[in-house]
């Protein structure tokens, strides 16, 4: 993709219009505009590594975001800069308003990172005491909150046993209740269901949705993308330091399709085989698997439904049958890796 494609994209995607949850003229929750980090090592020959190149995005008050990227594309880099663990080279970043790393900042973020130890010998309500203390809220908030924080991750009535007794799930949303004892705006979740049994990952994303009808806006990292195709409203992709794009889940099929290729559909046909060869003549598909004398099964794209329509009646004049003809989304994995190849 070009760097104008690049840029429109992401303009696009701030032109959307505002949902529900979401007033127009609220801070947005992450701000990056033309953020760059460029790490140096070495003492006397310093080798420079740019790790994020004008990188500008935002993410809105209320939704679930999503940023994703291959190893190395610098999400780590962007959440560290965010967080205000290390410093960007050039740009701006703020979260809700205030400069990233500032502790105005800092007070407004719960996070959950993706491995949280917690202490085997420590029981739900204790772990939060622990986690509340090193984050200075106080006892009498502590006490206030923890059993409506236990409520929130399903977890009532469990306050008493030692966490050594819980699931890996378990042990994920109590993280979860730890990172809002201090009633954060902006949660962050490092590889949230990574880990996690199907049950497990269904918990998990039902108590995300949750926390964002509250309000609460929900910034995460994650490499399962089918997951985040069912958990976020909006993704950022990152690739080698360049932001490749960022709007809707919904819509990223669209951005990345082909303009012949709006609809996708995968299509059984039966008919002797060179009758089906002779209709295709022309058309680009792909065959799903070898035909057989009587029968193919193809990936066929099309510009609009009138085309579909065309393609439908063209087959039937031709008697060949349409035994199936299924129309299928670009899905987020199918964008990503195109996105991805497309440097
Ligand atoms: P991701 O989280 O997407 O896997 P990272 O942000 O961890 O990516 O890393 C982005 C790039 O920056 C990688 O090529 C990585 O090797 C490099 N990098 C990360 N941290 C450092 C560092 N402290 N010094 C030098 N290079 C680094």
């Amino acid at each position: 993709m070009s760097d104008s494609q690049e840029n429109s994209a992401v303009v696009i995607a701030e032109a959307e219009p505002v949902t529900d949850s979401v007033a127009s003229n609220v801070e947005p929750a992450i701000a990056a505009t033309n953020l760059c980090k460029t790490y140096k090592s070495g003492t006397i020959f310093r080798k420079r590594f740019e790790a994020l190149k004008n990188v500008s995005f935002e993410v809105k008050q209320g939704e679930v975001f999503g940023l994703l990227g291959p190893n190395g594309a610098g999400k780590t880099t962007f959440v560290k800069i965010l967080l205000g663990i290390i410093n960007k080279t050039a740009g701006a970043a703020s979260l809700l308003g205030c400069n990233a790393g500032s502790i105005a900042a800092r007070r407004q973020v719960g996070y959950l990172p993706e491995h949280l130890r917690i202490s085997p010998h420590l029981t739900a309500w204790t772990a939060l005491e622990c986690f509340g203390n090193l984050s200075n809220v106080p006892n009498s908030t502590i006490r206030q909150k923890r059993d409506e924080l236990l409520e929130l991750v399903g977890l009532t009535g469990r306050h008493r046993e030692p966490v050594k007794n819980f699931s890996k799930g378990m042990l994920q949303r109590l993280g979860l209740a730890q990172a809002m004892l201090h009633e954060p705006k902006l949660l962050m979740l490092d590889e949230p269901t990574d880990g996690l049994d199907p049950r497990a990952r269904a918990e998990m994303r039902q108590i995300i949705h949750r926390l964002r009808e509250s309000g609460v806006t929900i910034f995460l990292n994650s490499h399962l993308l089918q997951e985040v195709e069912l958990i976020c409203d909006s993704v950022a992709i990152l690739n080698l330091g360049h932001l490749k794009y960022c709007g809707p889940v919904e819509t990223i099929g669209q951005e990345v399709a082909n303009e012949n290729q709006q609809i996708n559909a995968e299509v059984d046909l039966s008919a002797p085989l060179e009758e089906i060869e002779a209709a295709l003549e022309g058309r680009t598909f792909k065959h799903l698997k070898p035909p057989t004398k009587t029968a193919a099964s193809i990936d066929i794209g099309f510009a609009f439904q009138g085309e579909v329509d065309e393609f439908v009646d063209e087959m039937r004049k031709r008697e060949i049958s349409i035994q199936r003809l299924l129309p299928r989304r670009i899905s987020l994995e199918d964008a990503f890796l195109k996105l991805i190849d497309d440097l």
